[in-house]
């Protein structure tokens, strides 16, 4: 049993405590959260200065592309980075040490748990292992490489899914990658399960010209992947294409929304009631130089959490540095933000029961802020991380 007390507590769900204490047992459990009498210290009490949260939920990973860091030049737009990717991934043998040094990375900054696409195996030792939880996203998509039967290739994710021991679910990896027949396989499981399916959504302003129109510069690039005439543009943006397949099911994470409208978020909202906007902003910057805008999301009531995305488009993992770029873009207020960045991923995933604030029973993981002002909540770069538990 531990009693550990800081400057300010930010518990998320329930009122910040200054001077409070968190008492936790030897298995990372909260037992209880005290308020401290002023002037007076216990030997029994370890004291920091700082704020205490708990640990972050890093909704948005692709933990298999840890090798990728630094070999895709940023600014090139999503053509030009899924390019990259299939380039590196054909030429390049992925580093298992690189992953490995990912997750202590992750761990260290703060992350207790991570949803994680992946379309390989490579991770799966490393999960196994690992103090993070990890929800694996068995990703699937169809345009690119082999061609085969929507069965197929939905058999093969759930043997996938069976070697990551079914912590996770399959899932989509992008609208204009999956095509109806397998969307309708992916959307139907997670009914049935109820479990969380997670989409690369509007990540690029030629999404929206391959549905619409069919033309583009991401038509252009999959094009000579697609069989001759399989494409037949929707002529709506590709959320209104494909978020009626998921009408009815359980929680869908949007991944990025960097181009999302104000009619595709009234659209979704009006279609599905357990939407999670997961933003990933240093990812956008690296691939699009562009950030969603998120005054929009917060004035419609949309759920927000956060994502770090891979080191394929970001040069770090850590969830506090993805809250400082929105804090510092669209001056949002830090409890706010903490929220996406705790119990709104957690909730997201599925996982609120353990983890995403500190209240007696759950599991959260401890993590300490140093360097900041505990009143103004600013986070700077001088803002260090400090784990706990
Ligand atoms: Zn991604």
């Amino acid at each position: 049993m531990k009693k550990i007390s800081a400057d300010l507590i930010l518990p998320v769900e329930g009122e910040p405590i200054r001077n409070g204490i968190v008492i936790i047992n030897d298995k990372g459990e909260i037992i209880d959260l005290q308020e401290q009498r002023k002037n007076t210290k216990s030997s029994d009490i370890e004291y920091y200065e700082g704020i205490i949260i708990p640990g972050f939920i890093n909704t948005h990973n692709h933990l298999e592309y840890s090798y990728v860091k630094g070999l895709i030049e940023p600014g090139q737009g999503l053509p030009g980075f899924i390019r990259s990717i299939v380039e590196i991934k054909q030429n390049v043998p992925a580093d298992k040490e690189a992953i490995e040094q990912a997750d202590k990375e992750m761990f260290d900054l703060g992350t207790a748990a991570v949803g994680d696409q992946t379309n390989t195996l490579i991770t799966r030792e490393v999960k196994s292992k690992s103090k993070i939880y990890y929800h694996s996203f068995i990703e699937v998509y169809e345009a690119i490489g082999e061609i085969n039967s929507a069965e197929t290739d939905f058999l093969h994710a759930k043997t996938y899914l069976a070697a990551y021991e079914y912590q996770g679910s399959i899932t989509p990896h992008a609208p204009y990658s999956v095509g109806p027949e397998l969307l309708r396989l992916i959307a139907n499981e997670a009914f049935i399960k109820k479990t969380p399916v997670s989409i690369h959504n509007q990540e690029t302003q030629s999404e929206l010209d391959m549905f619409m129109y069919g033309k583009g510069e991401l038509f252009e690039f999959f094009h000579n992947m697609l069989k001759p005439q399989s494409w037949i543009p929707s002529g709506t943006s590709s959320l209104e294409w494909f978020l009626p397949f998921f009408r009815d099911s359980h929680n869908l994470l949007l991944i990025h929304n960097t181009y999302t409208q104000p009619r595709d978020i009234m659209f979704a909202l009006n279609m599905h009631s357990r939407l999670y906007w997961s933003m990933c902003p240093a990812s956008n910057l690296y691939i699009e130089n562009r950030l969603p805008h998120i005054p929009w999301f917060q004035k419609m009531g949309c759920t927000i959490c956060l994502g770090t995305d891979s080191y394929a488009s970001n040069t770090s993992l850590s969830i506090l540095r993805e809250m400082q770029i929105l804090q510092e873009s669209f001056e949002i207020d830090f409890d706010e933000l903490l929220e996406w960045a705790t119990i709104n991923g957690a909730r997201a995933l599925d996982i609120d029961h353990i983890f995403g604030s500190l209240k007696p029973g759950k599991r959260p993981g401890l993590v300490l802020l140093q360097g900041i002002d505990i009143d103004r909540r600013i986070i700077t770069p001088d803002v260090a991380i400090k784990r706990l538990v």
